[in-house]
């Protein structure tokens, strides 16, 4: 571990930068096992007449890790009080990783049969139905909206906006149902042209369709107008894929009656 070095802030004091012994003892007081603490790595000036010295942490499991014990003292006093001692991470050492909320871990699929996953009020991907486009509503108004809604049964609160249809179009557009995926690829048609192809309403329909062909992979999944797969309606095998007509049937009728015996 590198020694911790004197900051340049602040104009060390003698009596706390040197009171390595008084930090040790203090750390003595307050950790059990004595082996746990190891050498003076250095200090650092907190502020006037606040210091902190640094000592290695031997215990095990620590690695890294380094107790630190904060001294200051009056102004004209030679006393020594200490104001923490703490174990703290060094830079190498193995810390928990950093938090992170329940919504934002969410993946798509991690979902089970009774898990809830509300959408925020300010969801960008959604906008009142009633104003598509900016939403000049608070989160109050935007709660006696809905309830409106609800009870004269206008229909859906809120609708998918710019931003979320974006988003959408361009996770499927990435994904397995998109032009780029290795089936389509090797397809020897797009779905366009396929049959099997049930077209969407509003702005997506432009570019995406919901496969309905029960032999293909993508059935019932969105499918970009330029995906494909080998299942398409129209494709047809190339006379060398056909299979071969089976000869003429050939009936043996030699049998032991039909042989002249000598
Ligand atoms: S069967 Fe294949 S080509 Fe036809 S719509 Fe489905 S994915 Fe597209």
């Amino acid at each position: 571990m590198a020694p911790v070095r004197t900051t340049a802030r602040q104009k060390p004091d003698a009596v706390t930068v040197g009171a390595v012994e008084a930090a040790r003892s203090a750390l003595l007081g307050d950790v059990d096992d004595a082996s746990d603490i190891g050498e003076h790595l250095g200090h650092e000036v907190e502020g006037e007449r606040l210091v902190t010295h640094y000592f290695a942490c031997a215990r095990p499991g620590y690695v890294g890790w380094r107790w630190a014990v904060t001294l200051t003292r009056a102004s004209r006093q030679r006393t020594i009080t200490v104001d923490e001692v703490v174990l703290l991470p060094g830079d190498d050492a193995i810390v928990a990783p950093a938090w992170v909320p329940y919504r934002e871990r969410i993946r798509p699929g991690d979902l089970s049969p009774g898990d809830l996953l509300p959408v925020e009020d300010d969801d960008p991907r959604l906008v009142p139905t009633y104003s598509f486009g900016d939403d000049p509503l608070d989160t109050d108004e935007k709660a006696q909206v809905r309830d409106v809604a609800r009870e004269l049964f206008l229909g859906r609160p809120r609708t998918l906006g710019p931003e979320g249809r974006e988003q959408a179009a361009q996770r499927w557009w990435d994904g397995d149902g998109g032009p780029g995926s290795p089936l389509a690829q090797a397809a020897p048609d797009s779905c366009d042209t396929c049959g099997f192809l049930v077209r969407l309403n509003g702005p997506l329909a432009e570019t995406f369709g919901v496969c309905a062909n029960g032999d293909a992979n993508d059935d019932g999944r969105v499918v970009a107008l330029g995906h494909g797969c080998g299942a398409h309606s129209e494709v047809r095998l190339a006379k060398k894929h056909e299979p071969q007509p089976m000869p003429e049937p050939y009936v043996d009728d030699l049998a032991a009656d039909n042989v002249e015996s000598f």
